[in-house]
């Protein structure tokens, strides 16, 4: 298993890890399988959305604040269970088709590190499955 190191600067933040996912697909040489990548954090999430036009990032992030904001009527004492809360909402991990040596993915899809409680060193486990 593989683990990218990841160092947050914002309290809400969403960060295209494409391009470090597919370096270690090509340091693996895999060319056919499956790319699972997971995060090991219970304030942090991942996804896969459109990484062309950076508006879209923008809107994810104000629209997940408004429907989950920061000051609600929560129980939990750490005071971050609108952090916990998106990190459910979006997952911990996300799977990628692996096919002639790239990521399958659509022309505007890009992996995205969500974090909702930073600024935080973080880390993303990727555990390529090679099928050849
Ligand atoms: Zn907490």
């Amino acid at each position: 298993m593989d683990k990218i190191p990841i160092i947050t600067h914002s309290h809400t933040e969403f960060i295209d890890i494409t391009r470090k996912v597919e370096e270690l697909l090509e340091k693996q040489s895999a060319k056919e399988g499956i790319c699972y990548i997971y995060v090991p954090h219970t304030t942090a999430a991942i996804t896969i959305n459109e990484n062309a036009d950076p508006s879209v990032k923008e809107d994810m992030i104000h629209d997940l604040n408004r429907m989950v904001p920061w000051n609600g009527h929560y129980t939990h004492r750490e005071g971050n269970a609108a952090a916990h809360i998106k990190s459910t909402l979006v997952g911990s991990s996300v799977s990628v088709p692996v096919s002639l040596g790239k990521l399958a993915l659509g022309t505007w899809q890009g992996i995205y590190f969500c974090e909702f409680d930073g600024p935080r060193r973080r880390e993303v486990f990727v555990q390529i499955m090679k099928h050849e």
